[in-house]
């Protein structure tokens, strides 16, 4: 077990000390700032949050009938939270991963790794017709195993993925070391077409153009504080303004909810990421990676990884921090002790590039339920929908969360509504201090089981008779 111990002082942490800690995505001049809401407006669709899930539904509401008025309210601006700062791998996945979705839509499986193939194919199609600069590369991902019990599982993945219409490939540990160079490698398997490598930032900017070009009007540094249904319209209150809207669609992810009864379904768990300098072509040589898949290992705790256009590899995950209260405030930005682990984890993996350095640091919060695939609601008699929950995979899955918020809006059932991921909730977290305490056992005992050969403790097993196991 190449990762095993939480240290993380050693000599790694050297190539560290210049990091700006700033999302490497973000790290160059911004768009423009759109105005901030001033007095009172109306509107067909008001959006709440400009991520992903805000900025697409907008487009998709635009596509759908141009003559609708669409209003955005962002709190900061467009794309500065979890969409702009991501690993940028845009999977065709929407359960989180097969096995999660096995685990808990066994029936429907089929159909959603259909939704979401076709679901990636419409982002690629949308990225090359608007002209979105985003260096969308369809890669694809290779999950690499680490550990003999890791093999053993990621062996059985192609077998049930074409059950359910999909193709994976199983490698060999050389046929892996062959494609990326690392002598932790002992095997893995390959999807070659259900992901796309994205600058995440440059795909949300895109986004956000394109909204204002088709009218969408898009007010940035404008948190709504709350929502009011007494009236015929919806209210949505702001510093200096209000929306009144005949339709709500919230994109605010692990953000505060303006739905009280949203918040026992999200907690804001905290990811990490670094980036290195880019890459001499002696580096490079020295691990390959000619196909430039997206990586990422099988571990419980894992780590992604991949290569940016200009040569440098970002390296994320592994901790997965949540804090008493689901706090998200910015200096939790800031985590020296895991940015060292995940150094550490870094030339464990690479060893031939020691000497590398790395130049950003960050980390953002990720809407996190207990099925760990994205959820939809809808409250004020259907004014007002909401999605979140992706988990870790929202880059593809929100455009797909879109258009199911959006069909709900409007009411038509269609195959996306009738599915039960889609009407179905996932189980609640419990109340303060039992979420943090339960939150903290779960993320101790998957590193226990990461270190004992992937055997799962009695912790592990109750949460999975629960519904509330991870696999992904
Ligand atoms: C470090 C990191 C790495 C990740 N890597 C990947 C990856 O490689 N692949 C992948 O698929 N997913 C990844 N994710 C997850 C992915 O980024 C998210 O699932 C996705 O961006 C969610 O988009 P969103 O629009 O729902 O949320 P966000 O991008 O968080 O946007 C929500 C917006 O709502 C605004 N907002 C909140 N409340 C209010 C309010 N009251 N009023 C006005 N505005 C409000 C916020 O300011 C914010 O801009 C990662 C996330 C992180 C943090």
């Amino acid at each position: 077990m190449p990762f095993a111990g939480e240290a993380g002082r050693g000599p790694a942490s050297a190539a560290l000390v210049d990091v700006r800690h700033v999302p490497f995505w973000l790290d160059g001049p911004p768009p423009e700032t759109a105005p901030a809401l001033a007095g009172r407006t109306v509107a067909d669709l008001a959006v709440v949050g400009a991520g992903y899930t805000g900025l697409w539904t907008a487009l998709l509401a635009k596509s759908r009938d141009p003559d609708r008025d669409v209003v955005v309210l962002e709190g900061r601006t467009a794309g500065w939270a979890a969409s702009g700062r991501n690993g940028g791998f845009c999977s065709a996945s929407l359960t989180h991963g097969l096995r999660n979705g096995l685990d808990r839509f066994p029936d429907e499986m089929p159909t959603l790794e259909r939704l979401g193939r076709e679901n990636l194919d419409a982002i690629e199609k949308t990225v090359g017709d608007l002209g979105i600069d985003c260096s969308f590369e369809r890669t694809g991902e290779l999950t690499v195993a680490t550990a003999a019990w890791q093999a053993d599982e990621l062996r059985e993945l192609p077998g049930l993925a074409a059950q359910v219409g999909s193709q994976l490939k199983w490698l060999d540990g050389d046929e892996v070391r062959a494609k990326v160079d690392s002598p932790t490698y002992v095997g893995g398997v390959l999807d070659r077409d259900g992901a796309a490598m994205v600058d995440p930032a440059r795909l949300a900017r895109g986004l956000r153009e394109a909204c204002l070009r088709l009218g969408v009007r898009l007010h940035e540094n404008t948190p709504v504080r709350g929502l009011d249904g007494s009236g015929a319209g919806v209210s949505l209150a702001t510093p200096y303004g209000e929306v009144v809207a005949r339709q709500v669609a919230l994109g605010t992810n692990a953000f505060r909810p303006l739905l009280r009864r949203w918040a026992a379904y999200v907690v804001p768990v905290w990811d990490y990421a670094l980036v290195t300098e880019p890459l001499s072509a002696g580096q490079r040589a020295a691990v390959g990676w000619a196909e430039r898949h997206g990586l990422s290992d099988a571990g419980n705790l894992f780590h992604y990884y991949r290569l940016t256009d200009d040569g440098r590899i970002l390296w994320g995950g592994y901790d997965a921090v949540y804090h008493l209260g689901g706090r998200t405030d910015e200096q939790l930005e800031r985590s020296p002790a895991t940015f060292a682990v995940l150094a550490e984890h870094f030339f464990t993996t690479f060893p031939q590039l020691e000497g590398l350095r790395f130049t950003h640091a960050w980390g953002g919060v990720i809407d996190t339920c207990s099925r760990f695939s994205p959820f939809w609601g809808s409250a004020l008699g259907g004014r007002v929908g909401y999605v979140a929950g992706y988990t870790g995979l929202g880059v593809g899955a929100s455009r797909f969360g879109a258009q199911v918020m959006l069909d709900r809006l409007a009411g038509e059932q269609t195959e996306r509504t009738e599915l039960a991921m889609v009407r179905r909730k996932p189980v609640p977290f419990p109340p303060e201090p039992l979420r943090w305490a339960g939150i903290q056992l779960t993320r101790r005992a998957l590193a226990k089981a990461d270190a004992r050969g992937g055997r799962r403790g009695p912790w592990l097993r109750a949460l999975d008779a629960a519904g509330m196991g991870f696999d992904s």
